[in-house]
């Protein structure tokens, strides 16, 4: 009785270790297979199961490379049955270390890679195993990393775009085929290498400045960058540059993938041109010329400035393209487009409008007067006749000129606006050009002729001068000769010099005029010495203009030499309101000349720019008191003050002082009381001719 109790309790106990051992085995990861001699399975873990897809009833009983049927190694041929581990031990009593195969999962209906391991189990004294026991462990998710790894690699290898991967500090550690191909560089060329290396110098902009500088965590860069390449030109590429960072965020890699986008770009360079310009000209069409009115004008807003619009059209070119065909039309727009453009400024834009319709936009424009020298001029280029296959064409266009602000806010109505101010051109009897605004052509028109007199006074002999005495406040004597230029106009009559000067700098005609007016005054000095008069002093009224010149002082020393006159018996009053804008060069001059022995006045002091300190850096001898200020040195107590200023002044820099504009004793008498030095002015003579009797008078 107690000894069957005792094997109740034995067998109790061996049923808890059983459970406790089946939980074990069955909590296990591995697949644990247990086989007897034959290879029959007589245990297996719910592990096992899973990996072979397979209810544990199916399994035990039956021998384990018949329940696994389909058994595969790594290169995907067939594991044969004795050559699987579990079948080696039980044959060799030897246990067989970590085979990687792939098991076909019955229940997932694909494989399950394992690595297996078979142990073999002996009974004490017997040398054949009784049993063998097999591992199965699931590699099956680090197979696919594995086969995704070297599937990556060979897409990289075998992909267009250029890649190369740098470490942390944008060394480049690795490269891919077509990364040669594209840039010549082999592996060996540039590994070790920063990643700038690569980088054209045409950049303006250095990915590895960006990712390095970028405070916010961008992760990576993408965008059209220059690269290198070996041995030819750079290249344009698409380059996207992605971060690899470790678990901790921290950077362990640059990813540089790029492609060579020179075709690409060419296309599309093409197709923006085809978009954007007339096939025939080549010249801007109407959409870009309208883009980029409205861009000016945003400039110009901002910034205050002028735009003009000139709109012009070819004078009778339908009767052309009727009579000579289309093909003599075409070359002919051609040409007028080439003259054109050859015209502008590198800053306008020229732009083919319709068919014989042209837009020329200047932007920045300083003067509203601007655009009518322009069109003067594409009047006259495209008044010159134009040879095509033989025949000479000659045509004439009709202009009109808008501008911003005045005639328009907006693109629109700008261009409206010249197109109508061009009907008005063609109804003037067409070659040649209106403002929107009647006012500026005319004004424009006068300038324009004015300008083309003025050139041909000197060669016309229509330039004549006239002389004014200076004298000595003190004395009353003659101290010298001012000549003052003045043109016949044929048909307006005299004009005085303030009607023609300013436009002669503005010209450069003032060049030409200021050596007239020296050679003839000088010319006249010498005449007057010989006939004995009592005069050594002619002065000539100098633009700054002139002094630009590099040969300036050589042309005062000729016309001295060849008048036989004495550097003192010249005196330069030097004139113009912008005198120091060209500081040094003009410094200089001035310098040079009164070295020579020549006297230096500045004229019109106190209206002028010539200021204080620049006083200081010529060594002028005088200072001409502005004739504004002794007009009223009677009658306004601030010209007083100012004339009493500029004569205390000039004194202490030990200047001589000369009033302009004298007309009355009054004046005369204030002037000398406030220590004036010398004199000029209608009280005197008004400028007068050389024969005038006042010069004898003077002179004797
Ligand atoms: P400026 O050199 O200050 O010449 C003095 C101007 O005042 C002259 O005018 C003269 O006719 C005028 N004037 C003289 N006395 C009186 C007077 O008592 N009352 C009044 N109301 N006016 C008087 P003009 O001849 O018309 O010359 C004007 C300016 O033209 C000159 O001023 C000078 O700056 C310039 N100019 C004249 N000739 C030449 C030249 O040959 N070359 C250059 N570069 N400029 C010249
Ligand atoms: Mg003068
Ligand atoms: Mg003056």
């Amino acid at each position: 009785m107690q000894h069957l109790a005792r094997r109740n309790l034995i067998i109790e106990a061996l049923k808890i270790s059983e459970a406790k051992y089946r939980s074990l085995f069955d909590s296990m990861d591995q697949g644990i297979f247990y086989m007897d001699p034959k290879g029959i399975v007589t245990s297996v873990n719910q592990a096992g199961e899973q990996l072979l897809g397979l209810h544990r009833d199916i399994i035990i009983g039956c021998k384990f490379v018949d329940v696994c049927s389909k058994v595969i190694k790594e290169d995907g041929s067939i594991f044969l049955c004795e050559q699987q581990p579990s079948m080696v031990t039980l044959r060799t009593g030897k246990p067989v270390d970590d085979v990687v195969m792939g098991l076909f999962n019955r229940e997932k209906q694909n494989y399950i890679w394992v690595v297996a391991n078979s142990v073999p189990q002996f009974r004490e004294g017997e040398q054949q195993p009784y049993q063998v026991m097999m591992t199965l462990t699931d590699i099956t998710s680090q197979k696919l990393v594995e086969v995704k790894h070297s599937l990556a690699l060979a897409i990289v290898d075998n992909i267009g775009e250029g890649i190369f991967v740098t470490d942390k500090d944008k060394k480049i550690i690795s490269v891919n085929s077509a990364f040669t191909i594209i840039t010549g560089f082999t592996q060996p060329d540039v590994i070790g290498k920063s990643a700038g290396f690569l980088q054209s110098e045409k950049n303006s902009l250095k990915i590895d400045d960006i990712l390095s500088n970028s405070n916010e965590n961008i992760g990576g860069w993408q965008g059209e960058i220059w690269c290198r390449h070996k041995c030819s030109e750079d290249f344009p590429s698409w380059t996207t540059v992605n971060e690899i960072k470790d678990i901790n965020g921290a950077i362990t890699h640059y990813v540089y993938v790029f492609m060579d986008i020179t075709l690409l770009k060419k296309a599309q360079d093409r197709l923006d041109f085809l978009a954007y310009h007339d096939p025939l000209t080549k010249l801007p069409n109407r959409l870009l010329v309208i883009d980029r009115i409205n861009h000016a004008l945003q400039n110009a807003q901002r910034e205050g400035s002028q735009i003009a619009v000139l709109f012009l059209d070819l004078d009778r070119f339908k009767i052309i393209n009727d009579v000579y065909g289309h093909s003599v039309g075409d070359s002919l727009l051609k040409e007028v487009a080439k003259r054109i453009k050859n015209l502008v400024r590198k800053e306008d834009t020229v732009s083919r409008y319709g068919g014989d319709e042209f837009i020329v936009l200047m932007e920045n424009i300083p003067d509203a007067r601007n655009p009518a020298q322009l069109a003067q001029k594409l009047i006259e280029t495209t008044n010159r006749p134009v040879y095509i296959r033989g025949r000479r064409l000659q045509i004439a266009i009709s202009l009109g000129i808008s501008l911003f602000p005045q005639d328009g806010r907006d693109t629109d109505t700008l261009i409206k606006n010249a197109d109508a101010a061009m009907y008005r051109a063609k109804k003037e009897g067409r070659n040649n050009y209106q403002y929107y605004c009647p006012d500026l052509t005319t004004e424009a028109f006068a300038k324009m002729a004015l300008d083309r007199a003025l050139r041909q006074s000197i060669d016309r002999g229509d330039l004549i001068l006239h002389y004014q005495p200076q004298v000595c406040l003190k004395t009353g004597k003659l101290v010298g000769v001012e000549s003052l230029v003045r043109w016949k106009h044929p048909t307006m009559g005299l004009i005085l010099p303030l009607q023609f000067i300013p436009l002669a700098e503005e010209n450069g005609f003032i060049v030409a005029l200021g050596e007239w007016v020296l050679q003839n005054a000088c010319k006249q000095l010498r005449q007057w010495l010989d006939e004995g008069m009592q005069v050594n002093k002619m002065v000539v009224n100098v633009s700054v203009v002139q002094f630009q010149r590099s040969d300036f002082v050589a042309t005062i020393k000729h016309a001295l030499h060849l008048n036989e006159l004495l550097p003192s018996n010249l005196g330069l009053e030097i004139t113009g309101s912008s005198l120091m804008d060209n500081s040094e060069q003009t410094i200089k001059a001035i310098n040079q000349l009164i070295a020579l022995g020549i006297d230096v006045t500045i004229d019109d002091f106190g209206a002028g720019c010539f200021s204080l300190n620049n006083l200081k850096r010529v060594r002028v001898k005088k200072l001409k008191i502005d004739s504004s200020y002794v007009f009223n040195v009677l009658s306004n107590s601030d010209d007083e003050d100012i004339t009493r200023s500029v004569i205390a002044l000039a004194h202490s820099l030990h200047l001589q002082v000369i009033a302009e504009g004298i007309e009355s004793e009054a004046q005369q008498k204030l002037l000398v009381d406030l220590g004036c030095d010398e004199g000029q002015g209608y009280l005197y003579s008004s400028p007068t001719l050389p024969t005038s009797a006042i010069f004898r008078q003077l002179m004797e």
